[in-house]
């Protein structure tokens, strides 16, 4: 990227405001996880989010990002004894982490303007660059108390509620960038089809008063030519979808028609993703497969494949910078050198795992007071407590499992996830969860622990020795744990799905469980899952630690060096950001 970066790296600015500096492309996300003083995420979507703004602020990307508050956060999840979750709201205070920006728009909702304000959050790279996040608020004494709620909950309410964020997501999104003066030259990149509202906002933005059902093929094509989009659903199911007389309420008779105008009514629902699809110049999945199969279900859009990674800097934990920090000391502004873990004694890897595995173990017994064998083969499953994530595949055979902890050796299994509170399913499975352990009581420990957030992750992808994952194919479009349980020698045990198709080489970075078809075998995957940690992992942790010690190095080598967001964003600059840009050079020839 050094040849065309240097054009919009600029000075940070002395107060630091967005608008201060040249900002180029703003990141539209419905959630974003930056740490856990922040509870404004509720999964991988929103951690990817969280990595790409601090990859942009190490790689002096001139990015800003635009959310929503979510004052109640992301729920706190408790378990009793047998697994039923309630949650309660985290109690967070936006005033003591955020900063207030003066700046105010309003959004027409329900017929109605809504208020909204912004809080700005900076994130401090490597090197001295920097970039803000913007979080829209609307409680605000101006708003009814109904508006006032809108950015109180992370996916939570019924339809009605969810459009209106997304409006106020989408159209108070670009207007607050054109209030601070900065959105005239800027990219807007969609981080699922949440945001797609925006490129209506960027129509009448551009069409003023004349009102946005006047708008022109011109008009039309001047935004599809800011726009990026990033899809990240590999169902059909999943996109989302909005009832046509809710859109009309909502949003309003006039932009309604626009947007049946611009033929994005389908079976008289507003799907966000075909208005995403519809006004971008460059679409991507988030990894190859996942690319595919959204080409397959969009086949009148041409879909890329940009694959997600992870922020070394924020998943490595101190054991493992501290090694890399004496061995490849440009790991951090440069994870490529991660390459040259190869190089790393193999004896000093093992060390800082067991460094890793201890302080695991103690934030353990710290939570939970038990402690656990710092010896014992040590697997987790910590991932969103949905259906598809299949975390009880692990238990399909109980007895096979203790045979395997019996003559293999010992098993110990760290499990963690919150489910949505409506997700019925994903409630059910962390009780299946909690009977298993039961059932396993005496022969394997198995924990589940409250509470999954960033830093709870953060242990977790560090300490275990073999990080677990069973989804159902194709539903994980990605996944990204893995890519972080890999940066610190953490191999990888998973269903060929997302990721793992590409950073898995058996017995080298990890193993797979099942075959590379697109759809799973469910019978097939239990055998294989049993047999593998059986007869391959668990002979080569008790019988030759070093040569396990090998598959961790090549994790680090072979995915850390790759699976980061900083590889990530300079293929978004090179084949998304820039190829708008130069489209923007080419003026009205443009026009496909
Ligand atoms: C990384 C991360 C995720 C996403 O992990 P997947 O592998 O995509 O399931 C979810 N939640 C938290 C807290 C994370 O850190």
């Amino acid at each position: 990227m050094s040849e065309t970066l240097p054009r919009l790296i600029v000075e940070n600015g002395m107060s630091g405001e967005p608008g201060d500096r040249e900002e180029a492309i703003a990141y539209f996300s419905m959630e974003i996880g930056i740490n856990s003083e922040i509870p404004t995420y509720a999964g991988g979507l929103g951690v990817l989010a969280g990595d790409t703004m601090r990859a942009a602020a190490d790689m002096g990307m001139p990015m800003i990002a635009v959310t929503l508050l979510y004052r109640n956060g992301y729920f706190r999840q408790h378990l009793d004894a047998k697994g039923n979750q309630t949650e309660t709201p985290v109690n967070w205070k936006p005033e003591e982490v955020l900063t207030p920006i003066d700046k105010r728009v309003t959004v027409e909702i329900e017929g109605r303007t809504v208020h909204v304000r912004a809080w700005r959050y900076r994130i401090d790279g490597a090197l001295g660059h920097f970039v803000n996040v913007l979080f829209l608020d609307t409680d605000l004494p101006e708003n009814s108390d109904w508006d006032r709620t809108l950015t109180n909950d992370l996916y939570g309410g019924d339809r009605r509620y969810r459009l209106c964020q997304e409006a106020l997501l989408g159209l108070g999104g670009v207007a607050m960038l054109h209030a601070l003066g900065i959105d005239g030259r800027l990219i807007y990149h969609m981080n699922e089809g949440h945001s797609a509202l925006l490129t209506l906002g960027l129509l009448e933005l551009r069409v003023g008063e004349k009102g946005p059902t006047t708008c022109t093929p011109e008009d039309q094509e001047a935004v599809r030519n800011r726009c990026v989009f990033t899809t990240h659903t590999p169902v059909p199911t999943g996109h989302d979808k909005f009832d046509w007389n809710l859109v009309t309420r909502v949003l309003g008779p006039q932009r309604a028609e626009t947007l049946k105008c611009m033929g994005v009514q389908r079976d008289s629902m507003l799907n966000m993703t075909y208005l995403a699809l519809r006004f971008s110049r460059y679409v991507n999945g988030v990894a190859l497969r996942h690319g595919e199969i959204s080409a397959g279900m969009f086949p009148d859009y041409p879909i890329h494949s940009i694959t997600n990674g992870a922020c070394v800097g924020m998943w490595t934990a101190p054991p493992f910078a501290e090694l890399f920090d004496e061995e490849i000391p440009e790991w951090l502004q440069d994870n490529q050198y991660l390459r040259y873990a190869l190089g790393i004694p193999l004896e000093r890897i093992q060390e800082a795992h067991q460094k890793a595995k201890n302080r695991l173990l103690e934030e353990v017994h710290r939570r939970t007071g038990i402690q656990l064998d710092p010896d014992a083969l040590t697997l987790s499953f910590a991932r969103r407590a949905t259906e598809y994530k299949r975390a009880d595949l692990l238990f399909a055979d109980i007895e096979r499992l203790k045979r395997i902890a019996k003559k293999a050796g010992p098993l110990q299994i760290l499990y963690a996830g919150k489910a949505h509170p409506r997700d019925i399913g994903g409630k059910e499975m962390i009780k299946r969860v909690f009977r298993a352990a039961e059932e396993l009581r005496g022969h394997i420990p198995v924990i589940y622990l409250e509470d999954y957030d960033i830093e709870l992750a953060g242990y977790l992808v560090s300490g275990v020795d073999v990080w677990l994952n069973t989804p159902l194919k194709p539903h994980e479009a990605s996944g990204t744990s893995g890519m972080k349980a890999a940066f610190n020698g953490v191999p990888s045990l998973s269903v060929l799905d997302g990721w793992w198709l590409e950073g898995h080489i058996e017995g080298i970075t990890g193993w797979a469980i099942g075959d590379r078809d697109e759809t799973s075998e469910p019978t097939q995957e239990r055998a294989d899952l049993y047999d593998t940690l059986q007869h391959k992992i668990m002979p080569l942790f008790y019988g030759h630690p070093l040569e396990f010690a090998r598959i961790r190095r090549y994790c680090i080598a072979f995915n850390g060096s790759f699976f980061n967001t900083q590889r990530m964003l300079s293929q978004y600059w090179r084949s998304a950001y820039h190829q708008v840009i130069r489209s923007e050079h080419r003026g009205q020839q443009a026009q496909d």
